[in-house]
């Protein structure tokens, strides 16, 4: 069965191929640097890495890009509190940004862009806008007509016809199921930060800011564009205002929008107070790859409600699937191949492919390598599993890993790499063969301090961490 998604657009699950049958021009609104991102953030990025992943996997090239928001209400709010600049005021969360992205594995977007770099590409976009009757001016601000634009709704499927033309509103964010024409432009306030432009002193509003970096990096017509839940309305909706309008042409292919991460029943915000950064529970003790797992296991659409049960829940998970990584590599099997094993793995990759081309159902590609492992243990303890089913199963182990990246245990601070860790042994090996026992020792101990068990085969050295 072909790749398939959820498009928000249809409200169907539909076939996905890219535009040209090759490479995928994703979108992506990522953060507003004002603050840490909480794991609710992190979950929409981190199904985001899953779907890149998985398109490379189906053979797509990407070209994937991410907005940094670095100006708006909130920052603009923050920074002058602080009495910094926005520049100086977002630099800090922008680098913990990308160290939380390092460390929960996402692979990074082929172009991160910021806002600020791209002021002149948003009152161009404005003065597009303007040239085809789409704004109007009131005091210094500029706004986007709605009433001017038919199809506005057509994402969030509400119907605002009779909704009273002309309310405006001016701040970046609101959600109430009202279609007010939203600012494009805002004249300058005392102490606000501004740009010189065509338009007159002022900044960009939120809405106009990935519209305009969409298209300057992926064209007039995006494969997909891909958000958590609650950009649906009113930022998508007046992305594609802005867009369509000026071009005529759909703005996005496909609309994937991932659910909430719950907290006691409610969305995990930043303004509820019910959040954990990504750093809150790493300094509890939960690995990376942990987090990892857990944001990962729920299909993006389904509301995933954390729980610290659930946290625990998913380590355990995980540390069933490393011991049998670790069975597989190092028990001695009989020789030979058993088919019904060979079969048995077959199955599990046809599942787990299956899964994750239905619309990325993580759950049930899950719940495959489980059935997988579940069979094959057994079948190791009862003798079935040969030396000839070891590629096979470790091949598909492999391929899980490729996609849900979990299995290679995060560095503790002070740690080794892969890599450090076979430079040593190579040393050793070579300190052992010029019979320099003194420096083999001392390599040894070494990596036995850093958690690194060495086990000497007659096919060479075999290593795990502790
Ligand atoms: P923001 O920095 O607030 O613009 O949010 C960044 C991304 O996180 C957006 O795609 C939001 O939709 C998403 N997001 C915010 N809260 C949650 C949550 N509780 N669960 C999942 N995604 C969220
Ligand atoms: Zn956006």
């Amino acid at each position: 069965m072909a790749l398939r998604f959820y498009n928000t657009l249809t409200q169907q699950v539909e076939v996905f191929t890219p535009q040209d049958g090759h490479t995928v021009r994703m979108y992506t609104c990522g953060p507003t640097v004002y603050n840490h991102v909480h794991i609710g953030n992190l979950r929409t990025f981190t199904f985001q890495d899953l779907l890149r992943r998985w398109l490379i996997y189906r053979g797509y090239a990407l070209q994937h890009v991410m907005n940094i928001t670095d100006v708006e209400d909130k920052i603009i709010r923050s920074a002058m509190q602080q009495g910094k600049s926005i520049g100086e005021y977002t630099a800090v969360y922008e680098k913990a940004f990308l160290e939380d992205i390092d460390r929960l594995r996402l692979q990074r977007p082929e172009k991160l862009v910021r806002a600020t770099e791209h002021i002149p590409e948003m009152v161009d976009s404005i003065e597009k806008l303007t040239a085809g009757g789409y704004t109007y001016r009131s005091e210094d601000s500029v706004y986007f007509r709605i009433a001017k634009f038919p199809n506005y709704g057509k994402l969030s499927h509400i119907d605002f016809s009779g909704q009273r033309a002309g309310a405006r509103v001016d701040v970046d964010e609101y959600d109430k199921d009202d279609a007010r024409d939203f600012v494009l432009w805002k004249g300058p306030k005392d102490g606000e930060p501004s740009w010189e432009s065509s338009l007159g002193p002022g900044r960009p509003g939120w809405h106009i800011e990935c519209s305009a970096m969409a298209m300057k990096y992926l064209g007039e017509t995006l494969d997909i564009h891909t958000g958590g839940i609650d950009l649906t309305f009113p930022h998508h909706e007046n992305e594609i205002a802005q867009a369509e309008a000026v071009t005529g042409k759909p703005f996005a292919r496909f609309w994937l929008h991932a659910e909430h991460l719950m907290v006691e029943s409610q969305k995990m915000a930043k303004s509820l107070g019910n959040f954990y950064t990504l750093r809150d529970l790493l300094d509890q003790g939960y690995a990376p790859e942990v987090i990892r797992y857990l944001l990962a296991s729920v299909p993006y659409r389904k509301k995933l409600n954390f729980t610290f049960d659930g946290l625990r829940a998913a380590a355990t998970a995980l540390e069933r699937l490393r011991n049998y990584k670790l069975r597989l590599e190092t028990s001695r099997f009989t020789d030979g191949t058993d088919d019904g094993v060979l079969s048995a793995t077959q199955k599990a990759r046809e599942a787990f492919d299956g899964a994750l081309d239905d619309d990325l159902n993580t759950a049930e590609a899950l719940g495959a390598i489980f059935e997988f492992v579940r069979d094959t243990n057994t079948g190791m303890d009862a003798g079935q599993f040969r030396s000839g089913n070891v590629q096979t199963a470790a091949a598909l182990l492999a391929h899980f890993d490729s996609i849900f990246d979990v299995l290679r245990p995060s560095l503790q601070e002070g740690g080794l790499s892969d890599q450090e860790v076979d430079a040593l042994i190579l040393e050793r090996t070579q300190a052992k063969q010029s019979r320099n026992f003194q420096r083999s020792d001392e390599i040894r101990n070494l990596l036995a301090e850093k958690g690194v068990i060495l086990e000497d085969t007659k096919d060479g050295v075999r290593w795990k961490r502790k």
